[in-house]
């Protein structure tokens, strides 16, 4: 029989615990801490001093034991021994040098100052809080809930569902959520996009076949947290073994009173493929919509983001941008971001006149053309003869291969979408397919001297052609 080997857990065990401590106090820990062996039902490590030993047992046994629990999915537990050789080194130097003593002491003074300020969450944005969300009538409700689930996370609204277009706040206004209990309880937060959980899952099944189970450890991660944040559940749409997965961690959350948060781009109902009775569940809870903010908000977002940038605007250059820019705020963001660029490297206030002269560069740029990738393949597919769902479909001719590909480099190059958005629109193609289809054409833009008029000819035409319609 094969020896146990526990040491992947004890990897995983590590980055959770630098996640939660900090990357300061984890390394005044843990940066001499080995692996050794996998004990009966444990994970045996060794420190190199018994000082060690006994502070990561009063300090640290614990939550380790529960990190190894979820991991694990069974009662593996931990077991400190000394490192010999270390033990009599250290020793050594002690008794022949009192300054070392010393420099023990103010490390253990540092660690303790660092423990009073919780590390930043590894996978959120820290400045998406509640403080730098501006609170209109376009979110107030949302915002309003969201403020109350901070609170009491798992007892009021469960799950919690956000949906509205791109870039209207959602993930902002998510992770303010996760970040606010990150920071003010013990309660363990996990925030995931669906691609990410879509792929850890594939990773899973593919690590199930080799034989070395990572799918437990995956599946206990998600069903034991406190706090689940997952964005973007439109990508989960056609993919029923992680659906599956879905409705299994829903449950085991939901049964236990934890918190369950998603944002979707559209409204629940209108996710195709979508099973019933995952969209059952989201009736148990509260869903909420953000809508794009009228112009007052506009002026708002953009006061608030100039003060937490310490920049000066005038009035009515916020006036200009807000008029202009009505999408949403991500854009809108985007456009004052470049505004205040452009006058720090002019070493320049920013001026109306500057404003206006830049804004037009902007607003002609086709980011802000708001090219449908609809009209993006039917412009390229009648441009090469072609139909639409030829550039959809699986055909690998030479001329519909080059003029997908095509048309998906001018897609990611003209649109906020991204790759594994635009495989979605070409037929249900993987990421990767997308980010090759790029590389292909920048390959082919590198040789081709013709290839970069006819790109700008055809990002011509599409925009022509949206604004007929
Ligand atoms: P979504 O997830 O809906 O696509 P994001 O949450 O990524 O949108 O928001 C896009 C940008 O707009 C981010 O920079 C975010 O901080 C900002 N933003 C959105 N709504 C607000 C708001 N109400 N107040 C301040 N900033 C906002
Ligand atoms: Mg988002």
């Amino acid at each position: 029989m094969a020896e146990l080997d526990y040491e992947g857990f004890w990897k995983d065990t590590l980055i959770q615990l630098r996640n939660d401590l900090g990357e300061e106090e984890f390394s005044g820990w843990f940066s001499e801490v080995k692996y050794l062996r996998a004990g009966n039902n444990s994970i045996v490590i060794s420190v190199p001093t018994a000082f060690h030993q006994e502070k990561l047992s009063s300090r640290y046994h614990k939550t380790i034991n529960s990190i190894l629990k979820k991991l694990s999915g069974g009662d593996l537990t931990l077991e400190i021994e000394i490192n010999k050789t270390s033990e009599a080194k250290t020793e050594k130097k002690d008794a022949d040098t009192v300054p070392n003593f010393k420099k023990e002491t103010a490390t253990a003074e540092k660690i303790q100052k660092t423990k009073i300020k919780k590390a930043q969450h590894s996978q959120m944005r820290d400045d998406y809080t509640f403080e730098r969300y501006v609170i209109g009538e376009n979110n107030k409700f949302a915002a309003n809930a969201a403020l109350a689930i901070r609170e009491n996370p798992g007892k009021l609204y469960n799950p919690f569902l956000i949906y509205g277009g791109v870039g209207l706040g959602k993930t902002h206004l998510m992770q303010a959520i996760g970040n606010y209990i990150h920071e003010n309880s013990d309660n363990e937060v996990i925030y995931t996009t669906s691609e990410d959980f879509v792929n850890e899952y594939i990773e899973g099944v593919r690590t199930q076949e080799n034989g070395q189970n990572i799918m437990k450890s995956f599946k206990n991660k998600y069903r034991y947290t406190d706090v689940l944040l997952i964005d973007d559940i439109q990508f989960f749409t056609e993919k029923p073994r992680v659906q599956e997965e879905l409705f299994h961690t829903f449950n085991a959350l939901l049964n236990s009173k934890k918190q369950l948060v998603f944002t979707c781009d559209r409204p629940i109902t209108e996710l195709k493929k979508f099973p019933e009775r995952l969209i059952s569940r989201f009736g148990l809870g509260l869903t909420v919509d953000l809508q794009p903010p009228s112009f007052e908000e506009r002026c708002a977002i953009l006061r608030s983001t100039a003060e937490s940038h310490n920049v000066n605007i005038p009035n009515e250059v916020i006036d200009l941008i807000s008029n202009n820019i009505e999408s949403n705020v991500r854009d809108l963001i985007a456009a004052f971001n470049t505004l205040i660029a452009f006058a720090q490297v002019m070493k320049a206030p920013m001026t109306l006149e500057i404003a206006q002269q830049r804004l037009k560069n902007i607003i002609n740029s086709p980011k802000y053309e708001n090219l449908s990738m609809e009209n993006i393949i039917r412009v390229v597919a009648e441009h090469f003869g072609l139909t639409p769902n030829d550039l959809k479909g699986k055909k690998k001719s030479q001329n519909i291969v080059s003029a997908r590909q095509l048309a998906m480099y001018i897609a990611r190059k003209s649109t906020d979408y991204s790759t594994t958005e635009l495989g979605q629109d070409f037929g249900g193609r993987d990421h990767t397919t997308v980010m090759y289809s790029i590389k292909k054409i920048e390959e082919r833009l590198l040789i081709d001297p013709t290839l970069e008029a006819t790109i700008d000819k055809l990002k011509r035409s599409i925009k022509e052609f949206s604004a007929k319609f």
